[in-house]
């Protein structure tokens, strides 16, 4: 099915785990990518290659300075000639449980997190809604968590970062409709990616992979097919809606 056809996607952080699969899932349907990376310019310069069809780019830019997400939407738009969707992927996750951690850490982890999970969103979408605004058309897709819900007990500042991109989601959904925008996030659970390894060794990781009643985490492409969903065309009523990929670990 090649129904993404010309359409230009940017997925930020699209180099590895879920921004890769989103990446390669657009390219098979046909899609133009934009793999945004930080650091690891290798990794985005081999996900870039492996994707299907040509024209593909890998830009670098670290998502939580604003002037660099201003500078990101603004180099798509110059080099390919506009912007169709924006997948708000980006994500980082520190660990600071509230009792065992100092101050200045306690502060540095919020900052961290709610730059790059939330404000970088923010700022993106922000820029991005400008460029599509006039043209009536456009898709944000944000990948949020099932932390939002469940709560992160050693990672507080995490699961506040994507509740906000939930609230986010719902609200530019509200405000880009009358412009013929749609925005939705999807919300996955543990999910097999550098992010998650960490966790998912030892007895550690059998108890959370028994959290989902199929007892194991999610593969990347199963959220990929979830954001990819929620782009296409007739997905456009679905805007506003916050779509679980958690194995039915957490149900609300
Ligand atoms: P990952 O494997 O750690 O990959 C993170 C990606 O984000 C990399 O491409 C990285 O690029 C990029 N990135 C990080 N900070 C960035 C910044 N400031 N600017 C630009 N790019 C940046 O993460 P993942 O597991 O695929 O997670 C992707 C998203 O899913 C995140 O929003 C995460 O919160 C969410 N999520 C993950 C899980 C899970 O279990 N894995 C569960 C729920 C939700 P570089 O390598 O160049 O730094």
């Amino acid at each position: 099915m090649k129904d993404f056809n010309g359409t230009i996607v940017c997925v930020t952080g699209g180099s590895r785990g879920i921004g890769r699969a989103v990446a390669e899932r657009f390219a098979e349907r046909g899609a133009t990518v934009v793999v945004n990376f930080r650091q690891d310019e290798a990794a985005a310069r081999e996900t870039v290659r492996a994707l299907a069809g040509t024209g593909h780019l890998a830009i670098r830019a670290d998502v939580s300075d604003p002037d660099a997400a201003q500078g990101l939407i603004e180099t798509v738009v110059r080099e390919l000639g506009r912007l169709d969707v924006l997948v708000n992927n980006a994500g980082t996750y520190a660990l600071h449980p509230p009792g065992d951690t100092g101050y200045a850490d306690w502060q540095h982890a919020w900052q961290t997190t709610l730059q790059t999970n939330l404000l970088a969103a923010a700022n993106l979408s922000y820029h991005a809604a400008r460029h599509m605004r006039p043209r009536g058309s456009g898709r944000i897709i944000n990948v949020s968590s099932r932390g939002a819900y469940r709560g992160e007990p050693s990672a507080p500042a995490y699961a506040a970062s994507k509740a906000g991109l939930n609230a986010l989601t719902q609200s530019l959904a509200r405000a880009l409709a009358p412009h013929g925008i749609g925005v939705a996030a999807v919300a996955p659970g543990f999910v097999a990616t550098d992010m998650a390894r960490p966790h998912l060794e030892g007895e550690a990781g059998e108890s959370i992979r028994a959290q989902s009643p199929f007892n194991r985490v999610a593969q990347p492409a199963e959220v990929a097919e979830a954001v990819c969903f929620l782009a296409s065309e007739r997905a456009l009523f679905s805007s506003g809606t916050i779509v679980d990929v958690n194995g039915a670990s957490y149900l609300r």
